[in-house]
C-alpha cells in the first residue's frame, strides 16, 4: 500500500485532480517525467526575473536583463533535459528568442524598478487546511496595501472560465505565507508574460475556496493509496502524459483520437506508441 507523500504542492495536486493514474506513476513510482520545449522555456524566463529582481530595484532594466539573460542561458543549455530536445542551432536561437520575448513583456506590465521585493523564489512550508503543503513563490512583493504574491506564466492567459481555477495557485501561496509569517497578503497575482495580469485580492471566502478544494485532493490522495486505487482519467492530455504505453486505458483512448482524426499532430504520445 504506497504512503501519501510527506507534502503536497499545487502542481502534485493539480495532477492527481487531472488524472489520479498519472498521479501515481509521478509521485509514488517516481518515474522520470521530462520537461518538455514550454517548461523549459519557463524555467529560463523564471531565472532570469529571478535574477533581475534580485537586483537593487534602480537597475532592473532591459539592459541589465538582458546581460542577465546571456549569463543564464549556459545553465539551461547545458541541462540534460534541454540537450535531449536535440534543437539544431536554429531552434535554439529560435527558443532563446522567445524566452527573451517573454522576459521583455514583464515591462508592459509593470515597471520592475519600482517594485519593492522581498524575496524570489521564496520556499514555503506551511500547513494549509491541515495539509502539509510545500511550494515556491515567484516572487513576494511588499506594496503599500501589503505582501503580494506573484507567480510568473509563459504559457496563455486563461480563458475567463477558468480564471478562478488558475488564481487557485496564489492563493493557496497567500495562505501558506499567512500560517508561516502571520501575516495575510493582500493579493495574489498571475503575470501572464505578453499577455495580462490576472489578479485577486484576498479574502477569506477565496481563500477558504481554494484551501477546501487542495484539502479535498488530499483526502483524496489518502484514500487512493489507502486503497491502493488510482483510477485513470482518459481526456485530450494523455497525448501528453509520458506514460501513456505503460496505461492500457490511456493507449486505447489515444489510438481511439487518432483514428478520429482528433490527436493533434505533436502529440508526443505518437512517439510512444508509434503511431
Ligand atoms: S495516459 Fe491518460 S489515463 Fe493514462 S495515466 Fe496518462 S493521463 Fe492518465
Amino acid at each position: 500500500m504506497p504512503t501519501p507523500p510527506r507534502s503536497f504542492s499545487v502542481s502534485s495536486a493539480g495532477l492527481f485532480r487531472q488524472c489520479p493514474r498519472r498521479w501515481h506513476f509521478r509521485y509514488v513510482e517516481k518515474r522520470p517525467d521530462p520537461p518538455g520545449e514550454p517548461a523549459l522555456l519557463g524555467t529560463f524566463v523564471h531565472r532570469v526575473l529571478e535574477l533581475l529582481c534580485s537586483e537593487p530595484a534602480g537597475g532592473r532594466t532591459t539592459d541589465r536583463a538582458r546581460e542577465l539573460a546571456a549569463a543564464a542561458w549556459p545553465e539551461t543549455r547545458d541541462d540534460t533535459d534541454f540537450i535531449a530536445l536535440d534543437l539544431d542551432d536554429y531552434a535554439q536561437r529560435q527558443f532563446r528568442w522567445r524566452g527573451w520575448t517573454a522576459i521583455e513583456k514583464l515591462w508592459e506590465l509593470e515597471d520592475p524598478a519600482q517594485v519593492d521585493v522581498e524575496a524570489t523564489e521564496a520556499k514555503v512550508s506551511a500547513t494549509v487546511g491541515g495539509v502539509p503543503f510545500f511550494g515556491i513563490i515567484d516572487r513576494l512583493d511588499s506594496a503599500r496595501d501589503g505582501l503580494v504574491v506573484t507567480d510568473y506564466k509563459t504559457g496563455k492567459a486563461p480563458r475567463p472560465g477558468d480564471v478562478p481555477d488558475k488564481l487557485d495557485q496564489v492563493l493557496l501561496y497567500a495562505a501558506a505565507v499567512e500560517d508561516q509569517r502571520g501575516e495575510r497578503p493582500s493579493r495574489g497575482r498571475l503575470y501572464f508574460l505578453g499577455n495580462q495580469v490576472v489578479e485577486t485580492p484576498v479574502t477569506e471566502e477565496g481563500l477558504n475556496g481554494s484551501v477546501s478544494r487542495f484539502s479535498e485532493t488530499w483526502t483524496e490522495v489518502g484514500r487512493s493509496c489507502a486503497d491502493d486505487e488510482f483510477d485513470a482519467k482518459v481526456g485530450p492530455l494523455c497525448g501528453w502524459c509520458p506514460y501513456v504505453a505503460d496505461c492500457v486505458e490511456g493507449a486505447s483512448e489515444v489510438r481511439s483520437r487518432a483514428g478520429r482524426g482528433r490527436l493533434k499532430s505533436d502529440a508526443p504520445a505518437r512517439v510512444l506508441l508509434g503511431l
